[in-house]
């Protein structure tokens, strides 16, 4: 099947990749070596999605070079700071660049739109200087000073480790690591690593690039204090409150996937992950999903099932099934992972009553403990109705008060006021 690249930026594939991390990578390179018309849609300058992103400084690491030449090879049509926000009707998506709108038609479609940070409320957070772990990363990737910096990591997840070793990298002191699982959990964590050599690999190598900066277990914060910018961090370490002064606290808890874009396609959540079945289909007929969306699980885990569902959306289910043995071992990890990183119950009392909780519509922890649920929040305080749409506080609630935050809406991210009238425009010829 031919392109169709009309003006108005109207094209069609045999099978659509919405997300260019490992997961869409692996899946449009599969997908296009069997012969399919893939295109693969990401909303960032760069393949490569949160982890092979802007590692140009020193070229990309082996795996992931192999990926970029498959890419290049397999002529996928490649389509970068672009943006899916709706799906006007099926088999139809929308999508915006920074001047251009397209209309994306495909045959079959691969979601593999990633994860993002956690972030939970605690006062002072909202201070200038106070960040996402990977989202100083990425500013620092981006070129943000970082060197002679005093740097406190803290929340949960390997990802605090990654963050700490490429801060350091870069010039930055880091006084100390704080993980709120315990010594146990991370015990059993690196136990289940010696049955993943690749894993080790990484954590020997992390562990000499962190050699003397302290990792404190069952430790997090609970204030972030500064006149106007960032000062101090205290922190609660294994009981006991300890304040470090710094210029940046890099915060995040574990990771949420993304999975607005699928439940807005009508695809099954379940437990918080898209549903799939052992092709990495959906619920919805035509529509795969992979990577962090389906579990949160590492890069190993992103390229399996991305390579399966390209396999499957190109019509190879036996050729995805010999991808099964390694995907369940894939798995396996995740569940560790998940087990070892599992938020602790004393974490729901960071906030004070005054803390800023959505911080698009400024609401507080004391607004929003009145409500019985996401949606009387939202109808009541704006909780979630900013910018981000709830991506930031959705997480955030549905830890501390317990809700589910069921309510997805389009556009799953803000649109220009045009595409949002093209949008009417063929929700209406869908209707007629
Ligand atoms: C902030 C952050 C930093 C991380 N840093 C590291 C690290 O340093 N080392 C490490 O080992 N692991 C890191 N990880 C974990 C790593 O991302 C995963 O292990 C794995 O790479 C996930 O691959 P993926 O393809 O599923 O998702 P991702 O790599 O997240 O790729 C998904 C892509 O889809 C795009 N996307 C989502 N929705 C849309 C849409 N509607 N339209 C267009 N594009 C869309 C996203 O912007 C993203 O580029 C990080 C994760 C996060 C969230």
């Amino acid at each position: 099947m031919k392109a169709e690249m009309r003006r108005d930026g109207q094209q069609r594939f045999d099978v659509l990749v919405i997300g260019g991390g490992p997961a869409g990578m692996a899946a449009a390179v599969r997908a296009a070596e069997c012969g399919a018309h893939v295109g693969i849609v990401d909303d960032n300058a760069t393949l490569g999605g949160q982890i092979w992103r802007s590692e140009s400084e020193h070229g990309p690491t082996e795996d992931a070079a192999k990926w970029y030449q498959r890419l290049l090879t397999a002529k996928v049509t490649k389509r970068c700071g672009v943006r899916v926000f709706h799906q006007p009707a099926a088999g139809v998506l929308l999508a915006e660049g920074s001047d251009d709108l397209y209309e994306l038609r495909y045959g079959n479609l691969i979601l593999a739109t990633g994860a993002r940070e956690r972030f939970l409320p605690f006062p002072g957070w909202t201070l200038p200087n106070v960040m996402g772990a990977g989202g100083l990363q990425a500013m620092v990737k981006s070129g943000l000073p970082i060197s002679g910096k005093r740097v406190v990591v803290a929340g949960s997840g390997p990802l605090l480790l990654a963050v700490a070793a490429y801060l350091r990298r870069h010039g930055a002191r880091v006084p100390m690591i704080c993980e709120q699982a315990s010594w146990s959990n991370l015990a059993r964590f690196g136990a289940a690593l010696l049955r993943h050599p690749a894993k080790i690999i990484q954590a020997v190598q992390l562990q000499r690039e962190l050699a003397g900066v302290p990792l404190a277990p069952k430790s997090w914060p609970v204030a972030a204090s500064g006149r106007e910018v960032l000062e101090s961090v205290t922190i609660s370490r294994r009981g006991k409150l300890e304040t470090i002064n710094c210029d940046y606290l890099a915060c995040g808890f574990h990771l949420v996937p993304n999975t607005e874009l699928p439940q807005l396609l009508g695809c099954q959540v379940s437990s918080g992950y898209v549903q799939v079945d052992e092709l990495q289909g959906t619920t919805v007929q035509g529509i795969y999903c992979a990577g962090e969306p389906t579990g949160i699980g590492g890069v190993e885990l992103a390229l399996v099932e991305g390579q399966i569902a390209g396999l499957a959306a190109a019509g190879r289910a036996q050729e995805a099934r010999k991808l099964f043995a390694e995907r369940d071992r894939a798995r396996r990890f995740a569940r560790i992972l998940d087990q070892a990183f599992r938020l602790r119950p004393e974490l729901r009392n960071l906030p004070s009553a005054e803390t800023i909780v959505c911080r698009c519509e400024d609401v507080s922890y004391s607004c929003l403990q009145r409500h019985a649920s996401w949606r009387a929040a939202k109808l009541q305080t704006r909780c979630g109705m900013g910018p981000c749409q709830g991506r930031v506080c959705a997480p955030a609630t549905q830890f501390l008060f317990r809700w589910n935050p069921d309510s997805i809406r389009p556009p799953v991210f803000p649109a220009r006021v045009e595409s949002l009238a093209l949008a009417g425009r063929r929700e209406q010829q869908a209707a007629q």
